[in-house]
């Protein structure tokens, strides 16, 4: 008898899944809304030039390939301290803010999780209703209780605000709050400045644990206003974890990068955290791979690619805003009384789209065009070549 002669199938990944039906889907005219990847006018991944130059010149250098210490490249690891804080936050200057750079953003919420389970065991962990759907497996792999806050409300198209803070009140003390810093996946809507006022002080008044994921700094707003959650919790003087993802930003999804970051109360503590935390790395895969990182912080030490870089992000920024836009636009010429007007006020790569799962079926079967079921749907990857389509087929099944 095999080991394995019991293990059973595991279940399909629902979005990579719907990724390979939309493959074998010969219809010329197919779009794959699906997948949470940037796609330009094109239809393509692009490749950033402040990457490219950044990648010219480190392959040019032909340096050898050494490991890495196990946070990462020190460059980088500071690079992103300042994306999240800004340059001048006296948290860095205070040694206060440890960083390792990890294997995208699921690799530094796996090891934050992973060092959150050695500090607090029996800590729970709250995510947001709904959520990413890996957070969840995430923390309950690395041995946490799981549960779901109150977040979207389907009426409105916004936050359920009171009975999200209805919930972080009902929390016991060292309750991890897992929050989407910016841009949530998968329904594009995010709390104000005010109401993030609000759980900042929630969460320090039941001294909750933040935790907060941002993916996607630089697709709403601007890399500053995307990371005014992080630094509203960092002002309060509180314990906060960020998981940062460079997969969307500098468009290097496969390239892994990504960072953990946690801010501690004193310089002492800082060492101490860093000294924990390299064991959990160690343990798992022991130092982070080169290339990516050594790009990010070539990109973002360079004053000029650095400048390319921004720029090329606000052209990705702008140019999801304008899908928004033109899919609002055509929806109401096509003839569709529902307004959709909320997908303008929506933030990032994605729309809860407000179209229910047999309609999200009848998009697939009848015109080829890929969306969740839940009805998200990734702004991203509408061009001006595919909207029209996308745009008549949805009018077609909301008829
Ligand atoms: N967190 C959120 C909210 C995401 O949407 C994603 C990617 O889709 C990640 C984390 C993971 O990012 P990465 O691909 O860098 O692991």
């Amino acid at each position: 008898m095999s080991l394995f002669s019991a293990v059973e199938l595991a279940p399909r990944d629902p979005i990579l899944g719907l990724n390979e039906a939309f493959n074998a889907d010969t219809r010329p005219t197919k779009v794959n809304l699906g997948v949470g990847v940037y796609t330009n006018e094109e239809g393509k991944i692009p490749l950033l030039r402040a990457v490219r130059e950044a990648e010219k010149a480190r392959v040019d250098q032909a340096l050898p390939r050494g490991y890495l210490p196990i946070e990462g490249i020190a460059a980088y690891d500071a690079a992103v301290q300042k994306l999240l804080l800004g340059d001048a936050s006296p948290l860095i200057a205070a040694g206060r803010v440890v960083t390792a750079q990890a294997l995208g953003g699921t690799g530094a919420l796996k090891i934050g999780a992973d060092f959150l389970k050695r500090v607090n065991p029996n800590a729970k962990v709250a995510i947001s209703d709904p959520s990413w759907e890996n957070h969840r497996a995430l923390f309950e792999s690395a041995g946490f209780e799981v549960v779901a806050y109150p977040y979207y409300d389907a009426q409105t198209h916004g936050v359920n605000f009171d009975a999200m803070l209805g919930a972080l009140n009902s929390y016991a003390a060292g309750t991890v709050i897992v929050l989407h810093a910016c841009c949530h996946n998968p329904t594009g809507v995010d709390l104000s400045e005010a109401q993030w006022q609000q759980i900042v002080e929630v969460v320090k008044a039941r001294q909750l644990v933040p935790f907060l994921d941002i993916a996607y700094q630089g697709f709403g707003d601007g890399i500053d206003s995307d990371a005014a959650a992080v630094r509203l919790f960092a002002a309060a003087e509180l314990n906060v974890f960020v998981s940062s993802s460079f997969s969307k930003s500098f468009s290097l999804y496969g390239e892994r990068v990504g960072a953990l970051s946690i801010i501690t109360d004193s310089k002492d503590e800082a060492v101490r955290v860093l000294s924990q935390l390299k064991r959990v790395i160690r343990t798992n895969y022991s130092n982070p791979p080169t290339h990516g990182g050594a790009i990010v912080a070539t990109v973002l030490g360079t004053p000029a690619l650095r400048t390319m870089w921004e720029q090329e992000l606000g052209e990705m920024r702008d140019r999801i805003r304008a899908m928004r836009g033109g899919l609002v636009e055509r929806l109401k010429s096509a003839g569709v009384t529902r307004d959709f007007s909320f997908v303008n006020a929506q933030r990032g790569m994605f729309s809860y789209s407000g179209l229910n799962s047999a309609q999200v079926d009848r998009l697939r079967e009848e015109f080829g065009i890929y969306a969740v079921g839940t009805g998200r749907i990734c702004v991203a990857a509408l061009n001006t070549r595919n909207i029209d389509v996308v745009a008549s087929a949805v009018a077609h099944v909301l008829k």
